[in-house]
């Protein structure tokens, strides 16, 4: 598989440290709110990242922390009367609604600030002690200037950045590139004890030390949103390749921003939505859909245009699957046809060729809608066997299973047993050309609140 690197610029074989595992660190959220849609699109493009490697054969590692020391927390739990830890909790818990209602699944670890707080302290004492930081007051500075390579994730010339850093720093620090790697804490703020007295860590100190502390010195895979590409990770980088000698990652992956109408979503424009928003009206998995059919680097328009064909194309994948079924109970036995077998396995292959070129799911979504018009065609023809249309069902729930869709599939038969036996004397009325039976039972059927219609491939049943 190949994965566009932001360090090289260029897409690079993936070459797992440890053969088929891959270890991936992904940053989290800083828990203050609920997360708007550009958080939601790092969490479901790397989330697709794992199921397909994890399909593909791979063991993968995943962790994504929880910032939940921040000023932004504490500046929340001021205007709320609570603590930091309170609202900390209580946003991990709405980050997690929203997460498993977009069917992300659990990351192995999700380390929080507050609970590898002395592995932060141990990573900054490092930094101190091998001149890469130095104390001020209480607060820990990093000395960028030790750290020639400062700069190479975002293309940046040291000479460059100290051009355009502001005027006016504060004087404690050496450089205006030197940034906070621990904060000494201010009256009334959540504080740790330290070699450097009270307080708590700055932000880009706890990615080093948590990917450090679960996935070693070196990762296969470091991703997040391309705004965290400067300073966020290159400060990661300065960091850790300051203690370890070692590069943090092999492969950088960042996802493309969301507009909203061509515009930066952004809070002075008030066109910012949260997830939860979106998902109360279009529903979790229309908002998974929309992330999923773009290509993770490219940036996607946000609008109610694209939020509707996004919920018509994912209404064709459950027509196609639920038709499919009905196709199947109905379809004659016999051998599958090899030429079928044939065209599943090409479209599978298109499939993996897709993703296996930096993770393209837009074509491999594509694929997936070739697979459906194959489908469609041979569960409308009643001479297509049973091993057919359930070779034919296997491959598409694989591959809506690795873009993590279709979860809201209704599992086995929800159909009500008095209904059922309604159904099969009316099928048997109509066989028996009693019309006037079949529409009692319809009647019938419809006063127990379920519709009943014949269809190419059987009869279907619905709710009303
Ligand atoms: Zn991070």
């Amino acid at each position: 598989m190949y994965l566009y690197n932001t360090m090289s610029r260029k897409k690079e074989e993936l070459l797992p440290q440890q053969g088929k595992q891959v270890n991936i660190y992904a940053c989290g959220p800083t828990v203050y709110n609920f997360i708007h849609i550009g958080n939601a699109r790092p969490i479901c493009a790397f989330d697709v990242l794992r199921r397909y490697l994890t399909w593909r054969g791979y063991t993968v590692k995943y962790v994504q922390n929880f910032t939940d020391v921040d000023d932004k927390i504490i500046k929340r739990a001021n205007e709320e009367g609570s603590s930091a830890a309170q609202v900390a909790e209580k946003y991990i818990a709405e980050y997690k609604t929203d997460a498993h209602g977009l069917n992300v699944m659990d990351a192995d670890v999700h380390p929080q600030v507050t609970t590898c707080m002395q592995d932060i302290i141990d990573f900054v004492k490092a930094l101190v002690d091998s001149g890469h930081a130095y104390e001020a007051d209480g607060d820990v500075y990093f000395r960028t200037a030790s750290f020639p390579e400062y700069g190479k994730l975002s293309k940046n010339s040291m000479e460059d950045l100290q051009a355009g850093a502001r005027i006016g720093v504060d004087e404690r620090k050496e450089s205006a590139l030197d940034f906070a790697v621990w904060k000494a804490a201010k009256p009334g703020e959540p504080y740790w004890d330290s070699p450097w007295g009270k307080g708590r860590p700055g932000w880009h100190i706890e990615c080093s030390a948590m990917s450090r502390k679960y996935l070693g010195d070196t990762l296969d895979i470091h991703c997040g949103g391309q705004d965290l590409i400067f300073p966020h990770h290159e400060n990661e980088i300065a960091q850790s390749e300051s203690v370890t000698g070692k590069p943090l990652a092999n492969l950088w992956m960042h996802n493309g921003y969301i507009n909203v109408d061509n515009k930066k979503m952004s809070k002075s424009l008030g066109n910012f939505f949260t997830a939860r928003e979106v998902a109360e009206k279009y529903g979790y998995e229309v908002v998974r859909y929309m992330m999923v059919q773009a290509h993770y680097r490219s940036p996607i328009n946000y609008c109610v245009e694209l939020l509707d064909a996004c919920k018509a194309s994912l209404e064709r994948l459950y027509t196609c699957r639920d038709t499919l079924d009905r196709a199947i109970a109905n379809a004659p036995a016999g051998a599958a046809d090899p030429d079928s077998l044939a065209l599943f396995d090409q479209r599978k292959q298109a499939f993996i060729t897709a993703m296996d070129d930096d993770l393209n799911t837009a074509d491999g979504v594509s694929v997936l809608f070739d697979l459906v018009r194959d489908l469609n065609t041979r569960s409308n023809d009643p001479a297509t066997t049973k091993d057919t249309l359930t070779a034919g069902a296997r491959l598409f729930d694989e591959l809506t299973g690795v873009l993590g869709l279709l979860y809201n599939r209704k599992q086995g038969n929800e159909i009500p047993a008095q209904v059922q036996e309604l159904v099969d004397a009316r099928t048997v009325a109509r066989k028996a050309k009693d019309f006037a039976e079949a529409d009692r039972l319809r009647d019938e059927i419809a006063a127990l609140g379920y519709a009943v219609k014949e269809t190419r491939q059987g009869v279907e049943i619905t709710k009303l």
